[in-house]
């Protein structure tokens, strides 16, 4: 099985690295750099790259990585993904055999039109649709559709270990903890958070289970929530849609 290494890049990314004897895979190389280095420095030989979506923080590098030798890029079919060799969508799979690794791709729009998730070795790369505590922005997609993508994710099993795009932990803990205020798995999530970042480490993988408890994104149904919702608007949602629309507004300007 893979070890699962994260790499830095710009100010807040990670570049998932998967790594089985002398081969690698990585996941939403924004840049090259972080990756021919550390391939440079470990020995690695790249073998496959899976992007999960086209922001440029997530296949800006993917070029640069394939000029130096080509490999498989495996993306979402209908988004402008550099040097795509493997279309993929919801039911398809991209194999990387040099890793015995097989993820199943799942449809997750949103956040961008044909956003795709890798799922497989009990671990989710999702990029930025489900963040720790919390979920990326909107930008091609409706909020129902969001929501819709965010429960299929929250339908894998509890122990799946979610590899997200970015580290917003602490940030998502803060707004998570003016929507669901008496959490008490949200407080102690906080402070492990907190320990994590202080002695300069990642916050991830997290749970799915643990983003269950915890994501309010993942929570639009729990009264706590709703009630919060509720508050934002003015009004009465009208349904786990409308309370997802609301917080996720609220978040935009928090
Ligand atoms: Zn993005």
């Amino acid at each position: 099985m893979p070890e699962i290494v994260p790499l830095k890049a710009f100010k807040d990314n990670y570049i998932w690295t998967l790594r089985d004897g002398k081969s690698a895979a990585v996941v939403d190389p924004g840049e090259a750099r972080p990756v021919t280095d550390y391939l440079a420095r470990e020995g690695l030989a790249l073998v496959a790259i899976l992007a999960t979506h086209h922001h440029p923080d997530h296949v800006g590098g993917i070029a640069e990585l394939v000029a130096a030798g080509k490999v498989p890029v495996f993306g979402p079919k209908g988004e402008p993904i550099p040097a795509l060799t493997h279309p993929v969508g919801e039911g398809d799979a991209a194999q990387i055999p040099e890793l015995g690794a097989r993820f199943s791709v799942l449809e997750i729009p949103g956040h961008t039109r044909a956003h795709v998730a890798y799922y497989g070795l009990g671990s989710l790369f999702c990029g930025d649709t489900l963040f720790a505590c919390g979920c990326g922005r909107v930008f091609e997609g409706t909020p129902a559709q969001m929501l819709v993508s965010l429960q299929k994710l929250a339908a894998l099993p509890d122990a799946t270990r979610v590899y997200c795009g970015h580290e917003y932990t602490l940030a998502n803990i803060r707004f998570a903890r003016a929507v669901d205020p008496h959490n008490p798995v949200l407080a102690a999530r906080e402070a492990r958070a907190r320990a994590l970042r202080d002695a300069g480490k990642p916050t991830l993988p997290s749970t799915l289970g643990e983003e269950r408890d915890t994501n309010p994104f993942l929570r639009c149904a729990e009264p706590a929530v709703v009630e919060s919702a509720n508050k934002y608007l003015g009004a009465r949602a009208a349904g786990p849609a409308q309370v997802f629309a609301a917080i996720r507004e609220w978040k935009n300007k928090f």
